[in-house]
């Protein structure tokens, strides 16, 4: 087996709307003045006033804001082929899950932990947390974000098999509402040889399950 840390290797968003497609391959428009023109209307129902100095400049910076956190930025995912037929698993830990959650329109921030069994291909280690960005940069679930990540995999590596686990905080539960502080929502993703095989299955949440507990 191995395992290893993500590289941080993510472009900056610097044109938004240059990037403005879905993983799913459909158009949408992102109109920035309407989002701040929106976002100045949203603070003042809310009785903030715009006019402070501080705050003046608040509703261009929340649009801004949004707008990067639901912009995919594409990538080439490069695979390699798997020329000694490596045939363990390769788990990526600690990956960085930043998303919105479509019911608040809060973050939810922790890591993924990503394993696959190679089939032909290999994938560049550090497109793994790129392909979890690609993702989570749209309102989503947790539970849709880690099926979507296994489904990405699944599809564009066709490995034997692809097991995802994901650990993160809501602040939409820990910042508001119910205020459950430190609580933390766990979810996963088995395909194929993962979700067959009792032992591949268990060697992979064992490893997860370490790290989990290790924090
Ligand atoms: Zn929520």
């Amino acid at each position: 087996m191995t395992t290893t840390r993500p590289e941080r290797d993510l472009p900056a968003v610097s044109d938004l709307a240059r990037f403005r497609h879905r993983v799913a391959g459909e158009e949408a428009p992102l109109d920035l003045d309407a989002a701040e023109a929106a976002a100045a209307d949203l603070l003042r129902a809310l009785g903030l006033p715009l006019d402070s100095e501080e705050m003046v400049e608040t509703p261009r910076r929340m649009a801004h804001a949004y707008a990067e956190l639901v912009t995919a930025v594409p990538f080439e995912l490069t695979t390699f082929p798997n020329r000694k037929g490596y045939d363990e698993l390769v788990v990526v830990e600690d990956i960085p899950v930043r998303c919105l959650c479509e019911h608040h329109m809060l973050p939810f921030v922790g890591v993924a932990h990503i394993g696959y069994l190679p089939a032909d291909r290999i994938l560049g280690l550090s497109k793994f947390a790129r392909l979890v960005e690609l993702v989570a940069r749209r309102p989503q679930t947790q539970e849709r974000l880690t099926q979507e990540i296994a489904e990405q995999l699944e599809q564009r590596l066709q490995p034997r098999g692809v097991g995802v686990v994901l650990d993160t905080e809501h602040t939409c539960m820990t910042l508001r509402g119910a205020q459950a502080r430190g609580s933390r929502t766990l979810t996963s993703a088995m395909v194929g040889e993962l979700r067959k095989n009792p032992a591949t299955r268990a060697e992979f949440l064992t490893l997860t399950r370490g790290l989990r507990t290790s924090r």
